[in-house]
């Protein structure tokens, strides 16, 4: 088998309206903050870019087209079940994680505290070792809504082998 078919990369994009009254989650941890994710789901702005990180690189879909917003069966849905049933699905594919990266953007709170607990759970949900998962906190310098703590943004990049 060819060496392009035996490795695979994938980017998933996400971003969430911050709004008073929602809990703000990332990769299924709740962090302390004034604002929460607004969404159909509970709005884990991380899990949801990890999620078409992983379906991208196995090619089988993205994260609408598996739990369609319309579909209520989706509503305030717990974005680590979703991350589970999809990881499942990539698996299920072919493919196994080697390693998984990511980026949050928000003004407020400062990631940094929070990391290790955050790549813990999304290490624990894909039933991988910790050191196969980063995860990085940015501001965006005040520019645009994620600067004015409107948004919060997630960018993730994996690499899946076929096993
Ligand atoms: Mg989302």
């Amino acid at each position: 088998m060819s060496l392009g078919a035996m490795i695979r990369i994938g980017l998933g994009r996400d971003l969430h309206r911050l709004v008073c009254g929602r809990a703000f989650l990332l990769g299924g941890v709740v962090l302390p903050a004034d604002k929460g994710e607004d969404g159909h789901s509970d709005g884990d702005v991380l899990i949801h870019a990890v999620i078409d990180a992983l379906l991208g690189a196995a090619g089988i879909g993205d994260i609408g087209q598996l739990f369609p917003p319309s579909d209520p069966a989706w509503k305030d849905a717990c974005s680590k079940e979703l991350l589970r049933r999809s990881f499942e699905q990539v698996k299920k594919a072919g493919y196994a994680l080697v390693n998984l990266d990511c980026v949050v953007s928000c003004e407020a709170p400062k990631l940094l505290p929070y990391r290790h607990t955050i790549r813990a759970s999304l290490a624990s949900l894909l039933d991988v070792d910790i050191e196969m998962v980063f995860v990085k906190g940015k501001t965006n310098e005040g520019c645009d809504s994620v600067g004015a703590g409107e948004a919060v943004e997630a960018l993730a990049v994996c690499l899946l082998e076929r096993v």
